[in-house]
């Protein structure tokens, strides 16, 4: 243990110990939480050898049952030695950790986590610790060379071969120690001569802990500083009041309204200087997809000390990263979601960009939290300041401005006085554009002939993936589904495969009917791949980009792709939803939406908020150059009032109708709303334990508080990997009797081969 102590540089400063002298007459207890054990705290006796080192925040190795469990030590206390018990108390074996893995406002943050989403604390901390932190991965020893001033003097009387003296002469030029292995490789030679000049004391050696690569990755991408832009008078008065908000000391929460182009990002990035003024650090949480080079340069070119949390940073990086923030170096954090828990010192603001992205809330594995929540319960824990931006807010967010819990700043125009792109709306059912064939009607395509001609670059927007989304016989009308999830096969012609877009599984398409042998099986439905090959054929003298899952699998596929776009390597760049979000390229003068109703009927009471959210922000992507830009959208559905109040740019008037729905219908954000997944391989047991859930609830109904318990019913996805799906839904106006009629399910005893989850403020309705 305490030769780790030696290695692990303190990750939170001293804490002051939670007692004050040794006392023989006292029992010292920790309380443990552990991840896939019992869901309540345990108690343990700490012996009297590991009182130094039990703290909470500390993983620790106790008995339970017969096995040894790894747990969370969560609190310490103490307590008269002959204190009664129900129960004899067991000590705790061992302590994994010097340190504590997380400060204690941040395990305080789990708790509240735990209790606010029905989870396990052990779940939560998890769900903020990451797990190279947790296994403080990618450390090592290693040697760096450098020259010393003794060798230099005597540079020109040393004895040495040609590829001696060249290693030595690139290692006198480097800026920086280098390892042997590094030093080989930029001399281009074997080990063998630089293990003469260590041997002779050329060069002299010093022996650090490393984080493995991450340092001087970070060191390629520090850029030069640069200037801001002179705010416009909107960006002006949006600063000006999260600027009061952060004088008055007070936690406060900022609903930015802007328009997509309207300078937002230019408003953070000014409240964030004034933080730092201050000594605090800042948060800017943006969804993963926007994690991109463009926003990473944005702003390392205005901040000295950036850390960049995305996805795929490797452990070793992770745990630098977070010792980086722990100590106070860093100034800004920005990433996705998980970056909520950055463990700052001093934090003075949190940013959410695009605040309405489903991407901050967490799907699975548990806790379903959503960074929004989280970021309020920081803020407020530590008075901080939050911001959250987004062009179309979500509604949550819109009523609890229009209702005062936050103040409302809105940027209505686009910086420089850039009009809003003109929105068409091109109706599907109208004959012409209908029987014109394949996917891009005939206006949509003479535009993007047009701004092809004029040099402009299109984008188009499926939100579909694959060739086909679905093969039926024409005969018997069978539809060929995955046998596991029970949804129709996606044709991916490239691959040759039929594929379930849920669990991957896939078969060889069939040529002939599974069920009645009928050979005229028909492959139909749009998506990305047939689209793509469809604007091949029109547009033969272009280049064409794809943009979705399937080809951005590779790491860094995704960036190369969007530099291609931006380098004009590519004239049209067509995907799915992960165009759609934050790209700023001026030179994009049309871009079109081939299907906007492919949310629209979805099972889910936000289906138009989301419809409206994904034409808007796709629109956002034109007129942000000189040149102007538009957008066509084609929708069967020209009259549904999300798609008429994103023609307009009107988020408002989509609140007007969409708002009183919501109220009619007693849904978020006019009551709290929780979903329970059951599932299990065998229908009748799962649906039989989902209705005793539904009963159980509506058992716990409390008079005068309007609580709806609805289903249990199949979920829209009824059959996934296997296995059965029923949810229920239960809304009501009161948040915390809510979660008191949600946590008597845990009550009822649970059949072996059924389980349930608990999804507090549930997004996905599937
Ligand atoms: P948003 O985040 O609202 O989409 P951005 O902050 O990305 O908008 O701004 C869009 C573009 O306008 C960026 O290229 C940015 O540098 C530029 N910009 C921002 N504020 C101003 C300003 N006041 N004057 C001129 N250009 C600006
Ligand atoms: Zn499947």
């Amino acid at each position: 243990m305490a030769k780790a102590k030696e290695q692990q540089p303190n990750l939170f400063g001293p804490e002051p110990p939670p007692w004050e002298e040794d006392d023989a007459a006292e029992q010292w207890l920790a309380t443990v939480v552990v991840v896939d054990g019992p869901p309540q705290p345990l108690t343990y006796l700490v012996p009297d050898a590991l009182r130094e080192q039990v703290t909470p925040g500390v993983r620790v190795r106790a008995p339970l049952g017969t096995r040894q469990i790894t747990g969370y030590c969560v609190a310490v206390e103490t307590q008269p030695a002959g204190a009664k018990r129900e129960f004899r108390l067991r000590p705790l074996a061992a302590v994994i950790d010097a340190e504590p893995l997380l400060n204690r406002r941040l395990l305080a943050l789990t708790q509240w986590m735990s209790e606010y989403y029905l989870c396990g604390w052990a779940d939560a901390i998890e769900a903020a610790v990451p797990k190279g932190v947790r296994v403080q991965a990618g450390t090592r020893a290693a040697t760096f060379l450098s020259v010393p001033e003794s060798t230099r003097r005597r540079w020109e009387e040393l004895k040495l071969s040609p590829k001696q003296r060249h290693a030595l002469q690139v290692l006198a030029d480097a800026p920086y120690p280098l390892t042997p292995v590094e030093l080989a490789e930029r001399a281009g030679c074997s080990s063998a001569p630089i293990q003469t000049l260590r041997k002779q004391k050329l060069v002299s050696e010093e022996v650090r802990r490393v984080y493995q690569g991450a340092e001087r990755q970070l060191e390629a991408e520090t850029g030069p500083r640069q200037a801001g832009e002179q705010l416009n008078s909107a960006q002006r008065a949006a600063l000006d009041t999260i600027l009061a908000g952060i004088a008055a000391g007070r936690a406060t929460t900022t609903l930015m309204h802007g328009v997509t182009g309207s300078g937002k990002t230019e408003v953070y990035i000014r409240a964030i200087e004034e933080v730092i003024q201050h000594g605090k650090q800042a948060i800017v949480l943006v969804p993963e997809i926007s994690l991109t080079p463009q926003t990473r340069h944005r702003f390392r070119s205005r901040f000295d000390r950036v850390a960049v949390l995305h996805s795929h940073l490797s452990g070793p990086e992770r745990f630098w990263h977070w010792q980086r923030i722990a100590s106070g170096e860093v100034q800004v954090v920005v990433g996705a979601r998980s970056a909520v828990f950055a463990p700052t010192k001093r934090l003075g603001l949190i940013v959410l960009d695009e605040e309405h992205d489903s991407s901050f809330k967490q799907d699975t594995p548990a806790p379903r939290y959503h960074a929004r929540e989280v970021a309020m319960w920081r803020a407020r824990d530590e008075q901080a300041a939050l911001v959250l931006g987004s062009a179309t807010p979500s509604l949550e967010s819109w009523q609890r401005a229009a209702s005062g819990h936050y103040r409302l700043v809105s940027m209505p125009d686009r910086v420089l006085n850039l009009p809003m792109p003109d929105v068409g709306v091109i109706d599907l059912r109208d004959r012409d554009e209908g029987r014109s064939r394949g996917a891009i009607g005939r206006v949509l395509q003479r535009s993007m002939e047009q701004a092809l001609r004029d040099e402009g670059q299109v984008i188009l927007l499926l939100n579909r993936r694959g060739y086909s989304t679905s093969i039926q016989c024409t005969a018997c009308g069978e539809t060929v589904t995955c046998p596991d999830c029970d949804i129709s096969l996606t044709h991916h012609l490239e691959e040759r495969k039929a594929r379930c877009h849920y669990c991957d599984f896939e078969r060889d398409p069939p040529m002939t009917c599974p069920a009645c042998g009928f050979a005229g099986i028909r492959y139909s439905g749009l998506g990305t791949q047939k689209l793509e090959l469809e604007v091949r054929g029109k547009f033969p003298g272009h280049t064409c980009l794809r943009m979705d899952s399937d080809t951005m699998r590779k790491h860094g596929s995704h960036e190369e792709a969007l530099a291609k776009f931006r380098e004009g390597q590519a004239q049209i760049l067509l995907g799915t939803q992960m165009i759609a979000k934050g790209l700023d390229f001026p030179n994009v003068t049309l871009v079109g939406v081939i299907n906007a109703d492919t949310a629209l009927h979805f099972p889910d009471f936000r289906a138009a908020e989301r419809t409206f959210q994904l034409v808007t922000q796709v629109a956002g992507r034109t007129g942000r150059g000189a040149k102007g830009g538009r957008v066509l959208v084609q929708t069967f559905s020209p009259d549904h009032p999300a798609i008429m109040a994103a023609q307009r740019h009107d988020y408002e008037a989509f609140v007007r109708y969409e708002l009183p729905q919501r109220r009619q219908f007693g849904y978020p954000p006019f009551s709290a709303m929780a979903r329970l997944i059951v599932r299990g391989p065998s229908e009748t047991h799962t649906s039989e334990f989902a209705a005793a859930i539904a009963e159980r609830l509506r058992a716990c109904e409390t008079q005068g508080v309007e609580t709806r318990v609805l289903g249990p019913a199949a979920a829209p996805l009824p059959k996934l990997q296997g296995r059965y799906r029923f949810h229920i839904l239960v809304t009501c106006a009161d948040r915390s009797l809510l979660r008191q009629i949600v946590s008597s399910a845990h009550e009822l005893p649970l059949p072996k081969d059924v389980q349930f989850a608990i999804d507090i403020d549930p997004l996905s309705m599937l």
